[in-house]
């Protein structure tokens, strides 16, 4: 899917953005694996060429404006451009109820997981070849209520209303912008330390209803937006969450 291109991944040293930056590489692509984590990400990209793909390992933290202008120049700089960027770092703040939730709770999560996605949009945007597509992760928090994680969820609604309003300006560019909504993925941010490994895509199996995702159900779903398959699609945020949003759920069928 990704032969001869060049892919970036922020957050890309653990989770979702782990199995992406893998993905991505497996695929063909060389991959910028980027994270505040450096030596996360040196162990993805390791691996990636330890396996005989190519990749870089950089250090970011995408709540920072320059620390973005460097990521993004360096892609420039080092591979002539991007054809694939995926946003996908991000935090989860210590649940609590609205009336202790604490206010610097609510600053962090705007700071890092919109103000920082944003940011990394803006410098992203003019790295991207024609035909190259940015992605970004938000979350099933970011099309329902969280009421445990208000600024968590808040962020994650922000985030469509930013790739929503990029998708017609950058369509003149032969860019599209998308999201990708998981439900829960076992992954470091929910405990889960334990990597599950890839598998063949072609072998993936469904998880059970409104049950726990791996994260390489999140990862196929944000290479394919990504690649020039999903050319049709841009604006768009797409769940990923085992049938979490399609119904009532069993135990309340009315
Ligand atoms: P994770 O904790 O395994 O990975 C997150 C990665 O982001 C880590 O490597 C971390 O070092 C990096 N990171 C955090 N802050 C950063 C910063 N300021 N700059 C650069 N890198 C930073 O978690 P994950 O579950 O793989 O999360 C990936 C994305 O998926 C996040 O945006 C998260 O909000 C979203 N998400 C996760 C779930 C879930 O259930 N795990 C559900 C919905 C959405």
């Amino acid at each position: 899917m990704f032969g001869g291109k060049t892919a970036l991944v922020t957050g890309g040293a653990s989770g979702i953005g782990e199995a992406a930056a893998l993905r991505f590489a497996q695929e063909g692509a060389t991959v910028v694996v980027a994270d505040l984590n450096i030596a996360g990400a040196e162990r993805v990209a390791g691996a990636i060429i330890a396996a005989g793909g190519k990749a870089a390992a950089v250090a970011v933290d995408i709540a920072s404006d320059e620390a973005n202008q460097v990521l993004f120049s360096t892609c420039r700089d080092r591979f002539g451009g991007l054809d694939a960027a995926f946003l996908n770092a991000g935090i989860l703040d210590n649940w609590a109820e609205f009336e202790e939730y604490q206010t610097a709770s609510f600053d962090r999560m705007l700071a890092v997981n919109l103000r920082g996605t944003f940011l990394g949009l803006k410098a992203a945007m003019p790295v991207l070849r024609p035909g190259g597509a940015a992605v970004v992760t938000a979350s099933l928090a970011g099309l329902l209520g969280l009421p445990p994680a208000i600024g968590y969820s808040t962020a994650k609604h922000g985030l469509l209303g930013i790739v929503k309003s990029l998708a017609a300006p950058y369509a003149r560019h032969g860019l599209r912008v998308n999201a990708v909504c998981p439900g829960s993925v076992l992954t470091p941010m929910v405990g889960v330390t334990e990597a599950t490994p890839l598998v063949d895509p072609d072998t993936l199996e469904a998880p059970p209803y409104r049950g726990d995702l791996h994260p390489q159900h999140i990862a196929e779903v944000a290479l394919f937006l990504a690649s020039r398959r999903a050319a049709g699609i841009n604006g768009l945020a797409v769940p990923v969450d085992a049938a979490f949003t399609a119904d009532f759920g069993e135990s309340n069928p009315e």
